[in-house]
Formats: structure tokens, C-alpha cells, sequence
């Protein structure tokens, strides 16, 4: 019988994190990350040990050969606890604006304007002329009312200037207009616009936080304007229009134009609103998506008020802008809910050069806009030379025809015709091997359809090709021609 290592013994075998910490295969880890990390890291993976000593898991020979690996041990727990969370990933869905992957990834001079006023001061809210303080929505008030006001005709433009703010998110511009316009009143909205969001936005939800009653008019599927007319009472202080942008509502349905219902909220003197969910600021007929309402479109339309997302088909960074008659939103100024939703100056500058694209018209800046017009030609021809690079006996790969999606909220049936890599593997099935592109350095993340893995280059940078096709290749376990 082999006499049996007390565990005092196992445990004197260990090194002292110190001494573990200075060792030479160490010297790169502590001058990358610096002593206080390399030395929780050590003492991190020795205390793993001692763990595994006290469950009696490892005898003699078990902590020999732990110890021959501890280095790199040591090096496993600081990439674990040292790198981000928060990754970069391929979006290889085809869904342009996609949530769970950050919706609109933001255009080169938003992110340059972002670093270059955020690592210094700034004048967020100092007016530099005067020396005197300024307001932080000027910064993007002036180009709203250059991209909103010049674009209405006098006769458009009914209710004069037309002014912008901005807050945390569309939700939060939402629950800003019910509670300053609407709080202890009533607002009217159609059973067919009761939308929810992704689980966590509900209008009823944020209706009742605003502390406006909800007061539902016409059926899910037909809602006409004498609803309207006839729930109008002397509590009423809102009309609500939603757009339906996640869902759609098919077969014999009816709703008022917004027209009827902009003559409506004129005649009896009480405004409407409209959350238009996305904000397109411009025609996308020209991008080949028809149906998605414009900002300008329900401006001229008579919406007092308009409520959209920077991130969605805006293309910006994540926030919820109000444009609208100047007398409501310099009502919304003065809510203490503005302040307390109000954004940094990163979201400013984001927003500020993103606008300032739109005002260039050089929508190619902007990432989301680039993706919608890209032609399915050139979406093949890429797909293409994906599928040639990669040499595998493994793997299986096709181009087909498919359609990428807007997403995000906007356009539920907008989709643009697309080509389409389709891959099968010889052993894996297609969830183990989408599985196993999530596994990739960046992750891809891709669509499984009937026993394929489809890949969307629409939404896949052009730079990231390569990537694909590496990521591919290692799959189809065949070399890479360098
Ligand atoms: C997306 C959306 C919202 C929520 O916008 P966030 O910016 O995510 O807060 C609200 N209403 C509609 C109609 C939407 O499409």
C-alpha cells in the first residue's frame, strides 16, 4: 500500500503567491497588467488548488502535475477576469437593427467626436461667446431645426419652429410627453396600437407611470376616427398615435389617416402625439423600404409632437429625441422627469455628427443606411469570394437567394432581397456548428434555418469578411492559404 501524503504535506508543496508571482514565465503578465492583477491571479489559481487539496481531489502525483501547469493557470485566470464583457461580435444575421447585438453600430466621425470631446472639457453647456452658460440640446436642437424646419413648407409647418430634445431612450421620451402633457388626464389611444417592445416597454405599462389614464378607443383591428371623437371628453389632454413597428395587423383593418386625425386633435384644441418608434430622417423609397413613416411625413402630417430612437434607423447612438412644436417642448424643458432623464455629453456628440452626415447627405457614414443600400449584387459577389477561400472537405457551402431584415422595431415587413451563404457540416449539426461560430474570435452569430446555418454578409462589414472566411475555415478544420 502507498503510504497516503497528509494533506499538511500536500498543501507545504504549494508555492508562496509571491514567489509564484515573480517567477520569469510570469514577467510578461505583470508588465502587461501590473503586479496587483498578475498577484490576484495567482493567488486565484493557488487557491483553486487548495480547494481541490481539501475535497481530497488530488493526491501527490495530482499536485505535481497541477503544479508543472500552474503558470499558465495563472495566466487563464487573468484573461478571464481581465478582459471585457462587453465584446465586439459579427453580425452575420441579415437583421440590421438587431437588440440583443447594440441595434446601430455608429458611423467613424461619431465615434471620433465622441473621443475627441470626452477626453477633454468641453462647452456641454457653456457658451463660449458669451462666457455665460449655455443649454446642452443646442448642440443638436440647431441641426434638427435645419433638417426638420427648412424641409416644411410655411404652410406645412403649421405650428412654427419646430424644436427638438433629447433624452435616455425612446421609452423615456414616451413617458416624458404623457406625464407633462397628460398627468391626471386622459389620453386616447387605439386598441390596435398597444404595443409592446421587447418585453419591457408596454404602453399601458408607461402609461399608468405617468400617472395619464389610458383610455383605449375602437377593436384591435378597426379603429375609426368618430372612436375618437366620440371618447373625447373635458379630461381628455392627448391624443396617442403608435406605430405598429414590431407587429402587423392583417386582413380587413382600418385606422384614420394621420391627417384626419391631426384635423381632429386642431378642431378640439388638444395635441397630438405620435411615437413613432424609429426615426427615419430620410426618403427610404430610395433605399427600396416602402411603409416606414418619416419624421417629416408625420410633421407634415400635423403631429404636434414625435417621439423616436437615435439607435434605430436614425443610426446614432442610443437615445429618444422629441421634435415638435416648440410651446410643448419647451413644456417638457421645464419637467423635472427631463432632468432626471437627460443624456451625457458622449450621446450629444454621437448624435451630433451622426446628424451631421444627414445634413452633408452623406448617408454612406452612416453604418445602418450603408447597409440598407447595398445591392444584392455586391452582398453576392462577397458571399462569393467568402465561399472560394474557404477549402474544406468538411464543409458544405451554398449561395441562395433570401431577404435581410430592417428589424429593431421598424418596419416589421420591411425586408431587402439579399444572397445568402448557406453551410452545412458533415458531422455537426447546424446548431452545434452556429454554436461553434459564436465560439469564433470575434463571435459571429448567424441565422439557423432547416438544417442550415445562413450567413448575411448585409450586415457583416466588408473588413470583417475576412474574419468570416478564417472563422470558416478553422470550422471546416482545413488549413488557411495565407
Ligand atoms: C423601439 C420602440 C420604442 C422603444 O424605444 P427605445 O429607444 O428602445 O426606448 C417605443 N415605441 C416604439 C413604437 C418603438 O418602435
Amino acid at each position: 500500500m502507498v503510504k497516503a501524503t497528509s494533506k499538511a504535506d500536500l498543501y507545504r508543496k504549494l508555492p508562496a503567491v509571491d514567489d509564484l508571482v515573480h517567477s520569469p514565465r510570469l514577467a510578461s503578465l505583470v508588465l502587461d497588467d501590473g503586479l496587483p492583477a498578475a498577484t490576484d491571479a495567482a493567488r486565484a489559481a493557488l487557491s483553486r488548488l487548495r480547494t481541490e487539496i481539501s475535497e481530497g481531489r488530488l493526491d501527490s502525483a495530482g499536485v505535481d502535475l497541477a503544479l508543472s501547469g500552474i503558470v499558465d493557470a495563472v495566466e487563464r485566470h487573468a484573461r478571464q477576469m481581465l478582459s471585457h464583457s462587453l465584446r465586439s461580435v459579427i453580425n452575420a444575421t441579415g437583421v440590421i437593427l438587431h437588440t440583443n447585438l447594440g441595434r446601430a453600430p455608429l458611423g467613424a466621425s461619431a465615434v471620433e467626436h465622441m473621443g475627441e470631446v470626452s477626453t477633454t472639457f468641453s462647452n456641454l453647456e457653456f457658451d463660449i461667446a458669451s462666457g455665460e452658460r449655455g443649454k446642452r440640446d443646442e448642440h443638436v436642437d440647431r441641426l434638427f431645426r435645419k433638417l426638420l424646419n427648412e424641409s416644411l413648407s410655411p404652410d406645412e409647418n403649421r405650428s412654427g419652429k419646430i424644436s427638438t430634445i433629447v433624452v435616455n431612450n425612446n421609452a423615456a421620451a414616451v413617458l416624458l410627453v404623457l406625464n407633462t402633457l397628460a398627468e391626471g388626464g386622459e389620453v386616447l389611444v387605439s386598441r390596435g396600437e398597444l404595443v409592446e417592445i421587447g418585453g419591457s416597454f408596454r404602453i399601458p405599462d408607461v402609461m399608468l407611470k405617468s400617472q395619464a389614464v389610458l383610455r383605449e378607443v375602437g377593436t384591435t383591428k378597426r379603429t375609426r376616427l368618430s372612436d375618437y371623437e366620440s371618447a373625447l371628453n373635458e379630461k381628455t389632454r392627448l391624443l396617442l398615435r403608435v406605430h405598429r413597428s414590431n407587429f402587423q395587423i392583417t386582413g380587413f383593418t382600418e385606422r384614420p389617416r394621420v391627417e384626419d386625425l391631426a384635423e381632429l386633435a386642431r378642431q378640439r384644441n388638444i395635441p397630438l402625439f405620435e411615437d413613432l418608434g424609429s426615426g427615419v430622417l430620410v426618403d427610404l423609397q430610395s433605399f427600396g423600404v416602402s411603409g416606414e413613416p418619416s419624421v417629416l411625413d408625420s410633421l407634415r402630417a400635423g403631429v404636434d409632437l414625435v417621439s423616436y430612437s437615435g439607435d434605430k434607423l436614425l443610426g446614432g447612438p442610443q437615445a429618444g429625441i422629441l421634435s415638435g412644436r416648440s410651446d410643448l417642448i419647451a413644456r417638457m424643458r421645464t419637467n423635472s422627469l427631463f432632468r432626471a432623464l437627460r443624456v451625457d455629453k458622449l450621446t450629444y456628440a454621437g448624435l451630433e455628427a451622426t446628424l451631421l452626415a444627414y445634413v452633408k447627405r452623406n448617408y454612406a457614414a452612416v453604418p445602418v443606411l450603408r447597409m440598407m443600400s447595398l445591392s444584392k449584387a455586391e452582398i453576392a459577389a462577397r458571399a462569393q469570394a467568402v465561399a472560394q477561400t474557404v477549402q474544406s472537405s468538411q464543409l458544405s457551402l451554398q449561395m441562395q437567394d433570401g431577404e435581410s431584415l430592417i428589424g429593431g422595431g421598424a418596419a416589421p415587413s420591411a425586408t431587402l432581397p439579399t444572397r445568402l451563404l448557406a453551410i452545412s457540416h458533415r458531422n455537426l449539426s447546424a446548431n452545434e456548428l452556429a454554436a461553434r461560430l459564436r465560439g469564433s474570435d470575434p463571435p459571429i452569430v448567424a441565422r439557423v434555418e432547416e438544417s442550415r446555418v445562413l450567413i448575411d454578409l448585409r450586415t457583416v462589414g466588408p473588413e470583417q469578411d475576412e474574419s468570416v472566411a478564417h472563422a470558416l475555415q478553422l470550422l471546416g478544420g482545413g488549413r488557411l492559404e495565407e
